[in-house]
């Protein structure tokens, strides 16, 4: 049998859930940026409402990214899986 150590724990579900988190606010965000480029005749009150809807998914995608490193900073959980770089890309302007 394995002994449960914590040198190593890759399936940690906080960390899952925190990269998930951080992965659909990132998409959120990169939506609502394309639909704001892409449509033209925009109203003022569609335009900011989508501004604000892609600057709080922004907000919310920044805040799981550092809780996402915070967390597998200290539990330590992440560092023996080379795939998990592909979860944390900084965002775009
Ligand atoms: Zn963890």
């Amino acid at each position: 049998m394995v002994p449960l150590e914590l040198e190593s724990n890759p399936c940690c579900d906080i960390r899952r859930k925190l990269a998930e988190q951080f992965s659909v606010h990132a998409r959120l965000y990169s939506e609502a940026v394309v639909t704001l480029t892409r449509l033209k005749s925009l109203t003022q009150a569609e335009y900011a409402k989508l501004r604000e809807a892609a600057e709080k998914a922004q907000e919310r995608a920044e805040l799981a990214s550092v809780q996402f490193e915070e967390h597998v900073e200290r539990h330590r959980c992440g560092l023996t899986d080379d795939r998990a770089s592909s979860t944390a890309q900084p965002l775009d302007p």
